[in-house]
């Protein structure tokens, strides 16, 4: 591997991750890539935040001079109140994936939207209008939601604990009161009553290295031929969820899409440069190998 030392001068400007634990994100070798396809004076570091020093690090990374940084796991929601202001899009989602350290103060933000949106588009799928099926009620349950819900889809949201469906999608409704929202469990029963459907994505941890043969889609039903597959799951690369799409004939996509579009949107967030999207995608390949 062509491991080259990034020449960081004073002038180097920072931006990075935090989440807790961090050693398996692909987001420095994601945005470092970009940064040095263009040639910028940039880098992006990881920072391993445990929860309780939280308002600490972010005081830290403003007086730092840090540009901006996203949040991963377990930080999003615990983010709210620490930033001096927030986009709609992280109002009504309920979680800041993306900080953005100015004069004035920090901002947080949430590209998890509107990178799943890309990610959609880029696969071949337009959710304007459609009707879709959300496996989870978690963090990126939520974002996906929110996303669906702005483009007019009508979104049947299914969760292993129902309160947590009804829990989001009463939010979502105060946010969004124009929102086509329904909530049931996560049962083969269910999912069966609301075939067909255009749009099934999977916003569970099922399926996830290295759990790699669970599924939230049932064993006995067989996938619509005609609904669009989307897993926000991306290790391993092709999940059991899309080849049960797959082996019926259905189009299927990972979340590496998502994943993607969400970091190119904080790129340019923080540059004011539209990011070398494929030298991304690229980069995140490479960081999961084999997997
Ligand atoms: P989370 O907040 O912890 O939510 C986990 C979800 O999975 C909940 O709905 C949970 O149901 C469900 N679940 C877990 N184990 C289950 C089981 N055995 N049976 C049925 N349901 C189960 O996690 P998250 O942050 O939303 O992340 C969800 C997935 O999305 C993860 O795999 C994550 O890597 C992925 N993700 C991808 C991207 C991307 O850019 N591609 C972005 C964000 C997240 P309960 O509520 O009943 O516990």
């Amino acid at each position: 591997m062509n491991r080259s030392i990034p020449r960081i001068m004073g002038h180097t400007q920072v931006a990075g991750v935090i989440g807790w634990p961090i050693a398996h994100s692909l987001s420095p070798a994601m945005h470092n890539a970009a940064f040095a396809a263009l040639g910028l004076d940039w880098c992006y570091v990881p920072f391993a935040v445990p929860p309780e020093r939280l308002p600490e690090a972010v005081r830290g990374l403003q007086a730092l001079g840090v540009r901006g940084v996203n949040a991963t796991v377990p930080h999003k929601e615990a983010l709210l109140p620490l930033v001096n202001a927030l986009t709609p899009e992280a109002e009504a989602i309920g979680a800041v994936n993306t900080l953005l350290f100015r004069a004035e103060g920090i901002l947080g933000h949430n590209t998890d939207a509107a990178g799943f949106l890309r990610a959609l588009h880029e696969a071949g799928f337009d959710p304007s209008g459609c009707t879709a099926l959300v496996l989870g009620a978690g963090g990126a349950a939520r974002s996906v939601t929110y996303a669906l819900a702005t483009v007019g889809a009508r979104v049947i949201l299914l969760n292993r604990t129902v309160e947590r469906a009804e829990a989001l999608a009463s939010a979502l409704r105060e946010r969004l009161p124009k929102a086509a929202l329904s909530t049931g469990p996560l049962t083969p029963e269910e999912i069966e009553r609301h075939l067909p459907v255009d749009l099934i994505v999977n916003a569970t941890t099922l399926g996830m290295w290295p759990q790699v043969e669970t599924s939230p889609w049932p064993a006995r039903l067989p996938f619509p031929k005609s609904a669009f597959c989307y897993d926000l799951v991306y290790t391993p690369r092709e999940t059991h969820f899309m080849h049960q799409a797959r082996s019926v004939g259905a189009q299927a996509a990972s979340g590496l899409g998502m994943l993607v579009h969400q970091g190119a949107e904080s790129f340019a967030l923080w540059t004011g440069i539209q990011p070398p999207v494929e030298v991304m995608r690229a980069a995140c390949e490479q960081a999961l190998g084999g997997m």
